[in-house]
């Protein structure tokens, strides 16, 4: 460990004992302090809630690929346009363009204290842009936290899932059941299973996810990949990433 990481490290473990008691944004408090979160975790194992929790719990935005090409598109960038001309021609946005975007999102202001991203790196290609381009603007290496789920856990949540073919309202008959089984609390209309929460295409969603997302995690190495176990109840997850973010910058 350097004397500056030391530093920053011990800068850190004050910053959240200070936090705990009084909620300080981090960015005020400690602008040294830099926190780099990426968020693996596969479809259905509720990432985009623990986004949203760690980027309140951490003062930094949390950031997805999705977002970041929306607002590229609609502040009529550069970026934006070739990513629109490439997509309404059906095509797949190249690395590069991805990578500028992020390259572009991370240099504003609120990155300052530090982010979290969600959907990034998707290659392996991507990550080893990534690494370079933090190295470049002296930023620390990115915590990676992988939401571990049991494939036949996700299956089994996922095609509980129904939906109002009127006001299309989603419910899932293990953790948020219509109060009439099969009709909808609203307005009574017959529940139905999306086809996409079928149990061949999640499972295909699945294999997809683990071939993108293996290589990923391989390439940052076990000693950087913290996996949590996604399967608890998402306050249970949320403390578990939380104590992991915590104890890594100790
Ligand atoms: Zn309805």
């Amino acid at each position: 460990m350097t004397a500056e990481s030391k530093r920053k490290a011990t800068n850190r473990s004050q910053f959240i004992a200070i936090d705990a008691v009084h909620r300080q944004p981090l960015a005020c408090k400690f602008p040294e302090v830099i926190l780099i979160l990426l968020l693996f975790g596969p479809p259905g194992c509720g990432k985009g809630t623990q986004a949203v929790f760690l980027a309140e719990r951490f003062h930094i935005p949390a950031i997805s690929t999705g977002e970041m090409f929306r607002a590229e598109r609609q502040a009529g960038t550069e970026l934006g346009k070739r990513a629109s001309s490439i997509m309404a021609q059906g095509g797949l946005v190249g690395d590069d363009i991805v990578n500028a975007m992020v390259a572009s999102r991370i240099s504003r202001p609120d990155c300052a204290g530090g982010f979290l991203l969600d959907g990034y790196p998707r290659t392996v290609q991507q990550a080893i842009e990534f690494s370079a381009l933090l190295q470049q603007k002296g930023l620390p290496n990115p915590l990676v936290i992988h939401l571990d789920v049991p494939d036949d856990l996700l299956v089994a949540r996922l095609t509980a899932r129904r939906q109002c073919p009127q006001c299309k309202r989603i419910y899932n008959l293990l953790s948020q059941p219509p109060k009439v089984a099969g009709q909808c609390d609203d307005d009574g209309a017959a529940l139905i299973a999306r086809e996409d929460d079928q149990e061949a295409v999640i499972r295909q969603r699945l294999r997809a996810y683990h071939e993108l997302t293996g290589p990923i995690l391989q390439w940052y190495g076990a000693s950087a990949v913290h996996s949590v176990d996604g399967g608890m109840l998402p306050d249970q997850v949320a403390r578990a990433i939380a104590l992991v973010v915590e104890a890594a910058e100790r």
